[in-house]
């Protein structure tokens, strides 16, 4: 039941010609299936209006052949094709009664052009914010015009798709921005100088917008209202200004701050409603609906900031990729259901890097169409009274035994050999600034005690004997990994001489600590390990070097929009970093080895912790495996392997792992995921 507290979140909203259902709002955010992965794209944005938002909207949709994003992937919306495409969209977020939004978008010196070809623009010359050796030039008036009515054409072809929300979108430094700016924007003519010159490229495009469209829909600009570190040239008391003057124009003013790494700042290094300070200033300058993000997930937190007045609706991306239903729980008054967003951009990675968004909270995220898996629902199996084992409460592990649970299996054991259920987790929520990463295991130790069939078992390690007396017909082995300590990465770096009797991760995080007081981390990991291990011994006063093989310290950290913070923060913290280093050797004296140009190089340390790679917990699985007679004769069926015991991965990979082997245990073969649906362009 809806607490009283909260129905302030349940009213209707009212946008221009539109009415929003509720005050929950999926803001534009990349999902890596643009216009061309169209059912993919449906069902992915249509889920969350089934889940509650009253407002979803799509990634940005590029509207110009000069705002060419490829080989990313975006909503472009250029021909009838697109338009086909899109509806599907727009169809699948209205079946629930929600408001569609499309965001229109320029990149100005920051779109690629990769594809297209044609020279980027900007404002003013300027250095292309995404490749080097190439200058954006500057616009002519003739090309300001033509954008512009790109914008136009883009919002009537947004329109004729079936959208009721049509940004213009201006945030996150890109063409809007660079105009606004005093940095990008360095005109002398009409489009220049004060701010009423820099406004007027934006002020105009959103004219001729909602000249075109906006009797039939909701005009919306995003803006950064203060640049902060990341959008330089852009201050808040201008914003607002721009805000006053755009105020007849807009129907929704989205609110950012800064660049994207600070905007979408994960929760290492920024807290909940960080933007605030700046977004909620935005209400100074005007009374129209606002919407900003902040990573919200608490109720009783979105209600007060409806209150206050400063936002009317409450913006998310990562909480509704982790929860698609969070609205619908708050209604029910099932809080304790919500999946919260862990702040740890794999969404922003998975999508960045490899065109198709993932979570760490959410194995369903972007499978609901080529695998048809639905975030709330699970198919009851047919087979319900067959006993499952599984061993090894990690994600992988407690992931399997709640999608088993709510599967209807009637008797799911998970046993665990330490106290606590957790697996990797257990310490790594403990790494500094790494807390919020606790969530995965709090959410599933709440979803797995509302299982009665489900049993966790803890502090019980089970050998292959074990196992076979248990009395299970399924057994699951979810064993994980361990940190290996000869310092190799295998198929690349060959183990380091001497390395033995060296710490690794588990064994400093279960309280072993460097013999001496300068101490070396080696990371070829490349992520959030070996930083989170270092900035732990330097907050205790050692004198820590991190040595990495990568030419930077934790590159997979950029992709999480983490990296500059990240390398701030160990630099902050006096942690001394070597990048592109391969240690060889250790010795009394410290470690030797060579740089990335051949040159020998050497460390004077008295201990030293690595985080090279990770060996899969597997021996478990090796025994049970090659003993068939003995599986048959006590009565175990099957006996499958996932998450990190298969193969070290990241954590969404594991939670992932378990989820899939959960849902597809039916099939005639589990072991290997079931073929999936492919989408095709329209
Ligand atoms: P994953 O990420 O694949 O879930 P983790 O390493 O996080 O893997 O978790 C694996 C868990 O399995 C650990 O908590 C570990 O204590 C547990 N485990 C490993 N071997 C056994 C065993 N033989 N019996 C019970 N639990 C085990």
């Amino acid at each position: 039941m809806l607490d009283p507290r909260h129905a302030i979140l349940f009213e209707p909203v009212p946008i221009g010609p539109k009415i929003l259902p509720n005050r929950f709002y999926q803001v534009p955010h990349a999902s890596g299936f643009g216009s061309s992965q169209p059912r993919t794209q449906a069902a992915f944005r249509g889920i969350k209006a089934e889940g509650g938002w009253g407002g979803v909207c799509v990634e940005y949709s590029p509207v110009s052949a000069d705002a060419d994003e490829e080989p990313h992937v975006a909503a472009y919306i250029r021909d009838d094709r697109d338009v086909a495409a899109l509806r599907y969209t727009a169809e699948a977020i209205h079946a629930h009664g929600a408001l569609a939004g499309l965001e229109l978008y320029h990149g100005g010196n920051s779109s690629k052009n990769v594809s297209s070809r044609h020279p980027r623009m900007a404002p003013s010359q300027s250095a292309a914010a995404i490749s080097w050796g190439s200058t954006a030039r500057e616009m002519t008036t003739d090309d300001i015009r033509r954008v512009q009515s790109d914008f136009v054409a883009g919002a009537r072809r947004a329109r004729d798709a079936g959208f009721d929300i049509v940004y213009v979108y201006g945030a996150h430094g890109y063409l809007l921005t660079q105009f606004l700016s005093t940095w990008t924007n360095r005109r002398t003519d009409g489009y220049g100088g004060g701010l009423a010159g820099r406004a007027r490229f934006a002020l105009e495009a959103l004219e001729q917008v909602r000249e075109a469209i906006g009797d039939d829909c909701a005009v919306a600009t995003r803006i950064c209202v203060d640049g902060r570190r990341g959008v330089k040239g852009v201050r808040i008391e201008d914003m607002l200004e721009f805000v006053r003057m755009a105020d007849p124009l807009v129907d929704l003013f989205d609110v950012t701050v800064g660049s994207w790494p600070e905007d979408s700042g994960t929760s290492r290094y920024y807290p909940e409603g960080h933007q605030l300070t700046w977004t909620r200033r935005v209400r100074e300058a005007t009374r129209k609906p606002i919407v900003g993000v902040g990573r919200y997930t608490n109720p009783d937190q979105m209600a007060a900031l409806i209150r206050s007045g400063d936002f009317d609706l409450i913006g998310a991306a990562r909480p509704a990729i982790a929860d698609p239903f969070l609205p619908r729980k708050i209604a029910e008054g099932r809080l304790g259901d919500i999946r919260e967003c862990t702040g740890a951009n794999v969404c922003i990675l998975k999508e960045e890097d490899f065109r198709h968004i993932g979570c760490i909270q959410n194995p369903t995220a972007g499978e609901e169409f080529r695998r048809g898996w639905h975030p709330e629902r699970f198919d009851q199996t047919s087979d319900p009274d067959r006993t499952v084992l599984i061993v090894g409460a990690g994600p992988a592990g407690m992931e399997a035994a709640m999608v088993l649970g709510k599967r209807g299996f009637a008797a799911v054991h998970l046993v665990e050999a330490e106290d606590e259920i957790g697996g990797r987790l257990r310490w790594t929520r403990r790494l500094p600034t790494l807390g919020d990463w606790g969530r995965i295991v709090d959410w599933r130790r709440t979803q797995l005690d509302q299982l009665p069939s489900v049993e966790i078992i803890t502090g019980r390690t089970l050998s292959d004997r074990d196992v076979l007396d248990y009395g299970a017909s399924i057994v699951i082995v979810a064993t994980g990994s361990r940190w290996s300590d000869d310092g190799s990465q295998p198929g690349r770096l060959r183990a380091i001489d001497n390395a033995s009797g060296s710490l690794t991760p588990e064994r400093v995080m279960t309280g072993e600590r460097p013999r001496g007081q300068r101490v070396a981390v080696y990371d070829c990991d490349g992520y959030f390990v070996a930083p989170g291990i270092a900035e732990l011994l330097a907050a205790e006063g050692y004198d820590v070097h991190l040595v990495t093989s990568h030419p930077v310290v934790s590159p997979m950290s950029d992709g999480t929009l983490e990296g500059p913070m990240l390398r701030q923060h160990l630099h902050d913290s006096g942690v001394v970093m070597h990048p592109g280093i391969t240690v060889l050797a250790r010795s009394a004296d410290g470690i030797t080895g060579e740089t990335e140009y051949g040159d020998p190089w050497t460390l004077e340390v008295e201990d030293l912790v690595l985080v090279t790679h990770q060996v899969p917990v597997d021996e478990l699985h090796r025994s049970l495996t090659q003993d068939a007679d003995a599986l048959r004769t006590a009565g175990v069926d099957a006996v499958h392997l996932i998450g990190d015991a298969q193969s070290p991965r990241w954590i969404s990979e594991a939670v992932f792992d378990g989820h899939r082997l959960a849902r597809e245990l039916d099939l005639p073969d589990p072991s290997f995921p079931a073929p999936v649906l492919r989408d095709q362009p329209v």
